[in-house]
């Protein structure tokens, strides 16, 4: 695997980054989950588009254009010759001193990292995912917004902790006034009386690309869809739960802190919409020469 650092290719045995890099030392940096469909980067323009608006939020200035951002992650899947992969771009502050001061960092670095992608098992698609609710709350976005999608993520890896000690694989954050915002790493949506709901990334979310593309599709096929603020009785009392984003794509929930969704099976709006979803993967995005086959 060749992993691109600052312009260069270089093996994954010689990637590393000093340990006066402000993303080590205080997590001073952003990120984003890519993933590329049979060389098809799906949505690769509006996953740089929200990394260099949370650049744009924390002050962060990025040595590359958008346009040099977009054709350096087309060249490091070139490079690494691979069609089905998970991308994880990273922009960290820089080496600077021991100082919380960002002035210290000379250049922030830009590291592309691809991988061969590990799925959740597919009978989590089958059978559908059992969650719970946690006590950690999603961090407010009057203070760190969660619309950045920042290298602090202790806050989700807390959750995912909490989420494996009541043996799940995921839990749902919810803010300072109990309303529901998002899994660790995804967003969510309800469906009651025929309706799609999710909240609106104001409560505290990450306004996802997938979750973006799930009420795209909705209007396209004439679902009613809304953003709308929900408590966990709503998810408890949905029709049908599922999660979105980039690695699990669509993901169906059939139990919430116990409570049986729906009948307990995955269901046919969840279906319905996961069907769209993969139909477009491998053709809205930006290609690859040589990698893409239709
Ligand atoms: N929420 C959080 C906190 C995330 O880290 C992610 C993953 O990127 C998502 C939601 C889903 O976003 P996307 O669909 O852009 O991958």
């Amino acid at each position: 695997t060749l992993v691109y650092l600052d312009g260069e290719f270089v093996p994954k045995s010689k990637a590393v980054v000093s340990v006066f890099d402000h993303g080590f030392l205080y997590g001073d940096g952003i990120f984003e989950g890519i993933r590329c469909y049979g060389g098809n980067v799906f949505c690769l323009h509006e996953h740089i588009v929200r990394l260099y608006e949370s650049a744009k939020s924390i002050l962060l200035d990025i040595p590359l254009t958008i346009e040099e951002m977009e054709q350096a992650v087309v060249d490091t899947l070139q490079a690494n010759g691979m069609a089905d992969a998970y991308i994880r771009l990273i922009v960290s502050r820089g080496v600077g001193n021991l100082g919380l001061d960002p002035r210290s960092c000379a250049r922030s670095s830009v590291i592309i990292i691809t991988e061969a992608l590990s799925l959740f098992p597919q009978a989590f698609y089958e059978q559908g995912l059992s969650i719970v609710t946690v006590p950690t709350r999603r961090n407010i976005p009057d203070a760190l917004n969660p619309k950045i999608k920042s290298l602090n993520y202790l806050n989700n890896i807390l959750v995912k902790m909490e989420a494996a000690r009541a043996g799940v694989h995921e839990a749902l954050m919810l803010n300072q006034d109990g309303y529901v915002c998002e899994g660790s790493g995804d967003n969510i949506f309800l469906v009651k009386n025929g309706k799609v709901i999710t909240p609106p990334t104001y409560l505290g979310a990450l306004e996802g690309i997938t979750r973006n593309i799930v009420i795209e599709l909705c209007a396209e096929l004439g679902i009613p869809c809304e953003e709308k603020p929900f408590t966990r009785h709503d998810v408890y009392v949905a029709d049908e739960v599922f999660l979105t984003g980039t690695a699990a794509e669509m993901i169906p929930v059939i139990d919430c802190d116990g409570r049986t969704i729906g009948n307990g099976q995955p269901g046919e709006m969840t279906q319905r919409l996961t069907e769209a979803f993969r139909g477009i993967t491998h053709q809205r995005g930006t290609k690859v020469p040589e990698l893409y086959t239709a």
